[in-house]
């Protein structure tokens, strides 16, 4: 093995995941946007250092698979070149930062990401590895389905606040003070006892009964919720899912042609920015209503050592049957890297057959087990509960 760090948890480009096709390289875009130059070295790092596939991951991250020990580094300089690496691990895996796609030149969305970018590499706490914080900043809040611990948002009368994940109510601050209040609730969560031995949620913690101090409690309510995005076009751009979340490297650098920018979403979805056309390309999805946006999947079988399953066969097979409203998540173990909360219909793969969970996630209780694949696809109605 190389002398990188390999962790089985929550990979960065210094720090990488071993997974059943080499290592998982992580690149988290600075604000949530690949310049096209950019995505377009992404895109040709990956053929050359990788196995050519690029996960679209739901932090709005890329991840450039099937590296070899021997090629990292100079996937690494290339990263670099392309101003895509962070100084060390520490730095990297404190910029876990969603930002909502929805911005126009002059909003404060691109600075606050920036600003917050610099203020956690100088003086954050020692979070947990998946806390992570959200800029959504709309009129309307694109990301609060998405997971996220600390909430930049605006209240109703369109004005800032910091709001903690599971505190129904956020803080009003002033332009110059939210990267201030966002580290005293990062500071807080953390004097609170809330990391955990650096697994702790800041919803979970609140739950369980930490009660906010006075000084960051606030009492302003969040702005309304937007529906959730589609393929189509958007004032902002053309945005194109990506099945099960992964992409040929060739796809990639073909949207990069399209546009001077892409910004990254956690929907498995990129929004081309500025293009009034929808981009053609057999990798993307490109129509509402198609079938392949209704259901999730892990890498699964052959691709992860891990899997007891081959879950985007199956997934696939399965996307016509499921109500264009219901989501259906295929995830190889329990583990349910693609996805860690509920779903309408999960399939858990499992030694002896798939395990059904409704309205729940990888770890929730079955409500069948034991079921095949083959019989899944010869009769589909039984994941919604028919015989
Ligand atoms: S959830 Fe899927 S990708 Fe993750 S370890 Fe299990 S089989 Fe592999």
């Amino acid at each position: 093995m190389s002398a990188v760090a390999v962790n089985g948890w929550c990979p960065g480009a210094l720090r990488p995941m071993l997974s059943g096709d080499g290592l998982v390289v992580r690149v988290r875009p600075h604000g949530g946007r690949l310049e096209a130059g950019q995505a377009a070295g992404i895109a040709l790092l990956a053929a050359r250092y990788g196995n050519g596939l690029i996960d679209v991951t739901s932090r709005a991250n890329l991840q450039i698979r099937g590296v070899t020990d021997e090629a990292h580094r100079p996937l690494l300089e290339g990263l670099a070149q392309l101003g895509l690496l962070d100084s060390d691990p520490e730095t990297e895996a404190r910029r876990n930062i969603l930002v909502t796609p929805f911005w126009n030149v002059g909003d404060d969305t691109c600075s606050l990401a920036d600003e917050l970018e610099r203020a956690l590499a100088d003086s954050a706490p020692d979070l947990p590895a998946k806390f992570g914080f959200a800029i959504d900043d709309g009129k309307e809040r694109a990301l609060a389905a998405a997971s996220a611990d600390i909430r930049i948002e605006r209240d109703r009368a369109g004005e800032l606040i910091v709001r903690a994940d599971g505190a129904k109510l956020g803080r009003s601050v002033r332009r110059g003070e939210t990267e201030r209040a966002v580290l005293a609730l990062a500071e807080w969560f953390v004097a609170s006892g809330g990391a955990k031995g650096g697994r702790g949620r800041m919803a979970a913690h609140i739950a369980a009964g930490a009660k906010l101090p006075e000084a960051l409690r606030g009492d302003a309510e969040p702005a309304a919720v937007m529906a959730t995005p589609h393929p189509g076009l958007y004032p902002h751009g053309a945005m194109v899912g990506v099945a099960f979340g992964q992409l040929p490297h060739s796809a990639l650098d073909h949207l990069a042609t399209c546009a001077s920018a892409l910004r990254m979403t956690p929907w498995r979805m990129i929004l081309v920015e500025g293009m009034r056309e929808m981009p053609d390309g057999a990798d993307l999805i490109t129509e509402a209503d198609d079938p392949a946006q209704r259901v999730i999947a892990c890498s699964g079988a052959p691709r992860c050592g891990g899997a007891h399953a081959d879950t985007r066969a199956l997934a696939a097979a399965l996307a016509p049957h499921i109500a264009p409203d219901v989501r259906l998540h295929v995830s190889g173990c329990a583990k349910g890297c693609a996805h860690s909360g509920p779903a309408a219909i999960t399939l858990v793969a499992t030694p002896d057959g798939f395990d059904l969970v409704r309205g729940g996630s990888t770890r929730g209780t079955p409500a069948l087990r034991g079921l095949s694949g083959a019989g899944l696809i010869k009769n589909p109605s039984v994941l919604m509960g028919g015989r």
